[in-house]
């Protein structure tokens, strides 16, 4: 080839490696001819989808020659009842990370910067370098944001902030105290992202409520996902939540349809299944403590987590641990990339998937 293609791209995406998924059990299948493989690296949902979100993809089947509603209307009506929001304030995306995309591509570019914290979710850097800003990342506290750095790394350029809560792959969340203090001090003109992708989790109550503070702080625009706890992650449904100026905007550069049929009717029809939720919420919870103790029982420390997943903490070689566990049929997912080289993060699965997962761990240790 002739052309150097990669001079010819835009300089932010030069400069980016692609996303790395979690290993899919097909793969491994493959490479090591197991039988039984438990995959616990991607935060996925381990009850399986709500079966009242299989009725009504299986209603909508006859319905796949035509395009789908590129409104939303049925969905954004459903959450907007559910959440005590106006539609016109909710922005559908083919899962929330498309959503974390429009916002950079609405409010970034060069000579523009975006802040996030390291060891946050990796869709922000590419939000922001994709986009030719600058990414001001500042360093993290106890594995969590450090607001306060966050707030000095403000300047006359910065557009967009990113905050996870919880936040993924370490789990740290912060208090309602923490996030008002932090909202208090930032000028309105700087579009204040709050990621609640995995809130159905931690929401007790005590747990800080984007929506509601929403409704207070006009620049802060709150990010959802049907891929954790409501179990949709193969349909790719996720929306944002903000004032209904910033969702027009999102709307411009959102592409036509970009949520397909069966990610609309079954994501209104989980958001009624409040039995899957309480379900996945009870497994989730059980299932962490299985983890905790039982990693505490083989000398290993951990983040505590608010998420479905725990970042456990190593002395060796966890790329070597990685790979014996894979031998053994158990995919976690090595975080090196978040720059946490001496932790795994493992998804909480159902008990007998957590029990194989602590004694793959116990065999390779
Ligand atoms: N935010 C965070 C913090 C996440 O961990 C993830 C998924 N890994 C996402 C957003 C995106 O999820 P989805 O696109 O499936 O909604």
């Amino acid at each position: 080839m002739s052309c150097d293609f990669i001079a010819l791209a835009n300089t932010g995406v030069q400069g980016l490696h692609p996303y790395q998924p979690g290993k899919p059990i097909e793969e491994l299948q493959r490479e090591l001819g197991l039988d039984e493989i438990v995959k616990l690296a991607s935060n996925e949902n381990p009850l399986g989808p709500s079966p009242k979100a299989l009725a009504a993809c299986s209603a909508a089947f006859p319905d796949l020659c035509l395009y789908p509603d590129g409104s939303g209307f049925e969905l954004k009506a459903a959450l907007s009842a559910k959440l005590g929001i106006q539609s016109e304030q909710i922005t559908l995306g083919n899962g929330s990370n498309d959503v974390l995309d429009l916002i950079g591509r609405t409010f970034l570019r060069p000579g523009t910067n975006a802040i996030y914290s390291q060891h946050a979710f990796i869709v922000y850097a590419i939000a922001t370098k994709s986009n030719g800003a600058e990414a001001r990342v500042t360093p993290a506290k106890d594995w969590g944001h450090d607001l306060e750095a966050m707030l000095a790394a403000i300047d006359d350029n910065t557009r967009v902030i990113f905050i996870a809560n919880p936040n993924n792959p370490t789990g740290t969340q912060l208090t309602e105290a923490e996030l008002t203090g932090f909202l208090g001090k930032v000028r309105e003109d700087i579009v204040v992202v709050l990621d609640e992708a995995y809130i159905e989790y931690v929401a007790d109550g005590s747990f800080p409520d984007g929506i509601k503070l929403q409704k207070q702080y006009h620049n802060l625009v709150v990010t959802r996902t049907f891929s954790k706890a409501y179990g949709l992650a193969a349909l790719r449904v996720g929306y944002s939540v903000s004032n209904p100026q910033i969702a027009d905007l999102l709307n411009r550069v959102r592409a036509p349809f970009n949520v397909n049929s069966l990610g609309l009717v079954a994501a209104q029809a989980v958001l009624g299944d409040d039995e899957y939720l309480v379900e996945s919420r009870r497994i989730n919870s059980e299932g962490m403590r299985q983890l905790e103790q039982g990693v505490t029982a083989q000398g290993l420390s951990y983040i505590p987590s608010g998420g479905n997943f725990l970042s456990v903490a190593f002395e060796g070689n966890t790329q070597a641990i990685y790979q014996k566990m894979l031998e053994q049929g158990v995919i976690v997912r090595p975080v090196g990339v978040y720059e946490m080289p001496q932790h795994l993060r493992i998804t909480i699965g159902l008990p007998e998937e957590n029990e194989a997962c602590l004694r793959a761990l116990k065999a390779v240790l």
